[in-house]
């Protein structure tokens, strides 16, 4: 943590957090309309109690909910504490990956991989479910990357491609076969999930697709996230975050039972995977594999 003291890693934090305030100020917006089909750019956000528009002013990251004490400045009707929370992780983030990475092409990467992740977290939060267009985006979004940091580093583009690639295959098969076969043992075991889609209906038949996409308890989406990770990451950056992922959903998981005060409340995997893979991008890297 010495690096915090050094001016030039001071400078490149802040200017890292400011832009993640930002870019968490469009992820508020991306989190609230892409899963209900709405286009992110148009209209300007309005006040969802009384349609009062909401100015350039009002929409400075974090300031303006503290100026505004959390309330919309046409109807008074509170703003939820979520929307500077978002913008404030984000930059936490953002920041942390710029200090852990330098002023190098890979930490630019990194945090368009952070802001999808915080995406796919807050979806998932909300809604139990990931859009494709994040983690099949950012699949596309990880391979162009790793080999734009390549290309940009002189480095070997080929084997940058071949090592994403081959950390989404690592990534996609680790939370399927978890999935897969956590399901078919509750199945077993006659466990139910009472709030889950899938639940009730018997388990599909064998050469269908759906056979090898039945999840209970763990949704489909939650693989394809680990696939982007591992995209991003690599296979041993994607291990590393499905461990702290474990570790991160645990520690989430009765967070949020304590506070619902109901050990069967909803709560998706997306965002413990979220939380494990930003850590296992800032972390150093603690698995020594030559991969
Ligand atoms: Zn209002």
């Amino acid at each position: 943590m010495n690096a915090l003291l050094d001016p030039e890693s001071a400078v490149l934090a802040g200017v890292a957090f400011a832009f993640g305030l930002v870019v968490g100020s469009f992820l508020n917006v991306v989190i609230h309309r892409v899963p209900r089909g709405e286009s992110v750019v148009s209209p300007r956000s309005r006040c969802p109690d009384c349609g009062h528009a909401i100015g350039a002013l009002e929409n400075v990251p974090i300031v303006s909910w503290i100026v505004l004490r959390g309330r919309c400045r046409g109807c008074g009707a509170r703003i939820s504490l979520r929307y500077p929370t978002v913008e404030a992780l984000t930059g936490v983030a953002f920041a942390a990956i710029a200090v852990s990475n330098g002023a190098v092409p890979a930490t630019v990467a990194l945090c368009v991989f952070a802001a999808l992740l915080i995406a796919a977290a807050g979806i998932d939060f909300d809604h139990q479910w990931i859009p494709d267009e994040v983690s099949l985006g950012g699949l596309v979004a990880g391979l162009v990357g790793s080999g734009a940091v390549a290309w940009l580093d002189g480095a070997d583009v080929r084997a940058a491609l071949t090592a994403s690639a081959v950390g989404a295959g690592v990534g996609f098969f680790s939370l399927w076969s978890v999935g897969f076969f956590h399901a078919r043992l509750s199945v077993a075991l006659g466990r139910t999930f009472p709030h889950w889609p899938g639940e009730g209906e018997s388990p599909p038949s064998f050469p269908s697709l759906d056979w090898w996409t039945w999840f209970p308890g763990m949704g489909f989406g939650d693989v394809k996230l680990a696939a982007m990770i591992g995209a991003f990451l690599g296979p041993r950056g994607v291990i590393e975050a499905i461990v702290l992922s474990a570790v991160a959903g645990l520690v989430l998981g009765v967070a949020w039972m304590a506070w619902r005060r109901d050990a069967s409340a909803p709560f998706g995997f997306g965002p413990a995977l979220a939380l494990g893979a930003i850590a296992a991008a800032v972390l150093p890297s603690w698995l020594s594999v030559p991969w």
